[in-house]
């Protein structure tokens, strides 16, 4: 695109994406595929190269299909065929995601790499380095938000959308509350090359001690995610920016983090995985938190801006994937039709998608709880429940909420 015509677009944007994170880049491709003049602005100059999300569900493919991203997902991702899972005397039972609609293992910055060229392909590209400072109403109910970074400190939007995170400015700059708090569980996590011998499969053990989980990744790597034990002295280090409530999106190695997670995957009847050969750590605390609403005025927010789920579970990512297709559609169709059914679009959106994910939180929760350790007496009512869980007819409506039914 050429400059003058990147210029002429920009001083068009009638929607202003803050945030080019996984769910920024999928409603902005979404709005330019609808023929809605957008813009995306990022604080960073560079996408992440760390991995948070690997979990792509059936209804977050689907998301990405809606701007053709899905088939480079597809083709980066390790499709999984079937979780199996391991209580504190032995396998309880497994799920077969064998669908048409796969489950499968992604590193985040693939996810984004997909969504970055959807993205361009839609006619858009990403402004880095620009970050958003203030937002405020301007004339005929439209706003004004201020960023730094930007050739022109002032922008003009109909529609400003929060896709920026967890800490999102458009959240606070709105006055929108944030309610909720952190676990008290903690977690390490490395991706290791992967001598388990369990091909496509994801393998979760509920040890006395303490949630061991793994995955696969593409390339002979799998992702183990331990619990730390809760004892103050085992507090974790942690190798990059961490902030509340997730770990560095920077790839990096801390061997003390590398040698506890293969330890403790040792201990609670995992592989033997290799800590000298890992490529990533990261050590992370989780939160539950969820925005008083998702829409005030012409403001919206979409990701983990608008909920925080536990990632234990991982549908994060594919939440927020789900809200960028119905506030990209809800915007483009009140756009096209007045001031007032954008309202109606847009308070629509607000109350159906927090719905959703006051819906994922709930199911993330008992994830996160199975996870914890038990004395013998829970474990083996804990084992007892899921045994049965896992076999016919329950395991259907286990298998939905793995895989995010019902969510969309
Ligand atoms: C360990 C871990 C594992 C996870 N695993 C999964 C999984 O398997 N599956 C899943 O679905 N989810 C998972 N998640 C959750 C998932 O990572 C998040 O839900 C997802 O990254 C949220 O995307 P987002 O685009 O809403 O926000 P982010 O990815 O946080 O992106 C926000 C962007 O906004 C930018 N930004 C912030 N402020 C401003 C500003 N003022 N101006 C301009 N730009 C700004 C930031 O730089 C950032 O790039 C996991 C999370 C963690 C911590």
């Amino acid at each position: 695109m050429s400059e003058a015509r990147a210029a002429a677009d920009a001083a068009a944007a009638t929607v202003l994406v803050v945030g080019a994170g996984p769910v920024g880049l999928l409603v902005a491709a979404r709005l330019l595929l609808l023929g809605v003049p957008t813009r995306v602005v990022e604080r960073r100059a560079a996408p992440g190269s760390g991995s948070r999300a690997i979990g792509v569900h059936p209804p977050g493919l689907v998301a990405l299909a809606s701007v053709g991203a899905d088939a480079d997902v597809l083709a980066a991702g390790v499709r999984i065929v079937e979780g199996r899972a391991f209580g504190a005397h032995g396998e309880l039972g497994s799920l077969r995601f064998d669908g048409d609609t796969p489950v499968l293992a992604v590193p985040q910055a693939l996810s984004e790499a997909a969504l970055c060229a959807a993205l361009e392909r839609a006619g858009g590209s990403v402004e880095r380095g620009v970050t958003l400072t203030g937002l405020r109403r301007g004339a005929a109910g439209r706003l004004e938000a201020t960023l730094l970074g930007a050739d022109e400190a002032f922008v003009d939007a109909a529609v400003v959308i929060g896709c920026d995170g967890s800490g999102s400015s458009v959240r606070t700059l709105a006055g929108i509350g944030w309610r909720g708090g952190a676990y008290r569980d903690r977690y390490l996590m490395a991706d290791l090359p992967d001598v388990s011998g369990l091909g496509a499969r994801a393998e979760i053990r509920l040890h006395r001690a303490g949630l061991l989980e793994s995955f696969p990744l593409p390339g002979g790597w799998r992702r183990v995610v331990v619990r730390v034990p809760d004892e103050p002295a085992v507090v974790a280090t942690d190798r990059g920016d961490e902030t509340a409530g997730g770990p560095s999106r920077s790839a990096g190695v801390d061997p003390c983090v590398a040698a506890r997670v293969c330890a403790l995957a040792a201990e609670r009847g995992g592989e033997r995985y290799d800590a000298d050969a890992a490529r990533m750590t990261s050590a992370f605390g989780i939160e539950r938190r969820l925005a008083t609403r998702f829409v005030l005025g012409r403001v919206a927010l979409a990701g983990d801006a608008a909920h925080v789920l536990s990632p234990i579970g991982g549908q994060g990512m594919n939440l927020g994937w789900l809200d960028a297709v119905a506030l990209a559609e809800g915007v483009a169709r009140g756009l096209e039709r007045g001031p007032g059914a954008l309202r109606t679009e847009l308070e629509a959106y607000g109350q159906r998608r927090r719905r959703a994910a006051q819906a994922a939180a709930w199911r993330a929760d008992v994830n996160t709880r199975l996870g914890r350790p038990v004395g013998p007496l829970g474990a083996r009512l804990r084992d007892a429940v899921l045994v049965r869980a896992l076999r016919a007819p329950f395991d259907r409506a286990l298998t939905g909420a793995f895989t995010m039914r019902g969510l969309a």
